[in-house]
């Protein structure tokens, strides 16, 4: 299929970039040096001028099944034949229905009920707004304070952006929400350094928030949001013991625990859901990206009972929840997502992510000794590559990796500062793992 698409430089490549602003990019510098794609099939993206690039970030740890799936394609255009948009307030359309159930059936035991929404960003504030009302209806009204961690990243709203813990993300956006606080990050490179799976140092990382109770007092505090492993900060995985602990104390004390798994949800931890991985039940975790393969925007919260049971009490006639979006449960999104479910059912790709971990971590640990490699951190089908900073140029070393990947060696990362993030389709062979690795050994060597 991919010796199909023709090289389009003529066709595709468009002779005016300055009207789209592009989001979170360095603009200019992308002007100047356009990466752009206009094809994808499988593991690869095919560029303007017509080269096959291999996707070692499943675009932005979106496309867990692989690109070009024809299966979720047919289902998004019978989709809009039949139905292209309903109203999702005050009325219903079956795969909304459909798409929730099956999200519930995947989910941790007890975790029933789906609120969907069009993005990460949107499924954070989503959780975070649904915590708050969910403690007033408890009776528990002082009960406002959100906490996030160092290093989290939750999205780009603003209460996101205020539980986020990415100095850069905030800064300019002044004094965002009142009454957030952040736990500390869960790395220590001097003790965990070059870990596969879960590092061994640092459950106790969780026994802050035990500082934050006492510093607000717990009946301040509605929830917690933490990621399983942080992916956009550059693949953090928890600890061992981490999230357990944060569920005993947030129990403890009446906090509600929300899981970020925009990015490990669906099978990048080889689990349908981290939660599952670590044996820990959240009260929510949020969900986007993987839902759909990336095909269609979509995003969305699931609840446990006792959180979405609380809010169905009041007259019958009134919303039970003051909050949702326009294109919530749009039926494109639905489809695309039962069309999605269905393919990492039937190829058993969350146990093939799971098979393939240790060759993975071997593979990608062997870039160990490589010039200016400070430490590989390695979980699920994610791997973290943190190269040493040029002194003065923090971020400029990882930026010229992603491009040297992209112009010169026809290889897609994902870059967090000067980390490089491996998290490539679900769907990889060895023979792939073999050639990103090698690929990744080249654009480090490149940029040293
Ligand atoms: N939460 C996490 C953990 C994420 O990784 C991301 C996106 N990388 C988001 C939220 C935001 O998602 P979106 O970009 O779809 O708004």
């Amino acid at each position: 299929m991919l010796d199909k698409i023709k090289p389009t430089s003529a066709v595709n490549a468009p002779n005016d970039l300055n009207a789209f602003w592009m989001p979170f990019t360095a603009n200019r510098a992308f002007k100047r040096a356009p990466k752009m794609v206009v094809g994808a099939e499988g593991m690869h993206y095919i560029t303007t001028d017509g080269r096959k690039i291999i996707d070692a970030a499943s675009g932005m740890w979106c496309t867990n099944a692989g690109h070009g799936r024809k299966q979720i394609a047919e289902a998004i255009k019978a989709q809009a034949d039949a139905l292209d948009f309903s109203p999702p307030f005050q009325f219903g359309q079956p795969k909304a229905f459909e798409l929730a159930s099956r999200i519930a059936d995947l989910a941790p035991e007890g975790l029933d009920h789906v609120f969907f929404c069009n993005s990460g960003s949107e499924a954070a504030d989503t959780a975070l707004k649904i915590a708050v009302a969910h403690q007033q209806l408890k009776g528990q009204g002082s009960r406002t304070r959100l906490i996030g961690r160092e290093r989290g990243y939750h999205g780009v709203g603003f209460g996101g952006t205020a539980v986020g813990g990415i100095g850069n993300n905030r800064k300019m956006f002044g004094p965002l929400l009142n009454g957030v606080d952040h736990l500390p990050a869960t790395y220590d490179r001097d003790k965990q350094a070059f870990t596969k799976g879960e590092p061994e140092y640092g459950a106790h990382f969780a026994d802050a928030l035990e500082g934050l109770v006492n510093l607000h007092g717990a009946n301040t505090i509605a929830a917690v949001i933490v990621e399983p492993m942080a992916g956009s900060t550059g693949v953090l995985p928890a600890p061992k013991g981490y999230l357990k602990r944060l569920r005993e104390i947030t129990k403890k004390h009446g906090i509600l625990l929300i899981f970020d798994e925009v990015i490990t949800g669906y099978g990048r931890l080889g689990y349908a859901f981290a939660a599952e991985r670590y044996g820990v039940t959240p009260d929510m975790i949020t969900f986007a990206k993987g839902v759909t393969n990336g095909a269609v925007p979509m995003g969305g919260v699931i609840t446990s009972a006792e959180i979405h049971d609380a809010f169905m009490t009041g007259p019958e006639h009134a919303v039970e929840l003051a909050h949702g979006y326009t294109y919530s449960a749009h039926p494109l999104a639905c489809a695309a997502g039962i069309a999605t479910l269905d393919i990492y059912r039937d190829e058993k790709l969350f146990e093939r992510a799971h098979a393939l971990e240790p060759k993975f971590a071997e593979a990608v640990m062997s870039l160990k000794d490589a010039p200016n490699v400070v430490d590989i951190r390695t979980v699920g089908l994610t791997a973290g590559i943190d190269l040493a900073p040029i002194a003065d140029a923090p971020g400029k070393r990882g930026f010229e990796a992603m491009n040297a990947g992209f112009h010169d060696h026809e290889l897609m990362l994902r870059i967090a500062g000067d980390t490089l993030a491996l998290t490539p389709p679900l769907i990889l062979s060895e023979a792939e793992i073999g050639e990103i690795v090698d690929k990744v050994g080249k654009v480090i060597r490149a940029v040293a």
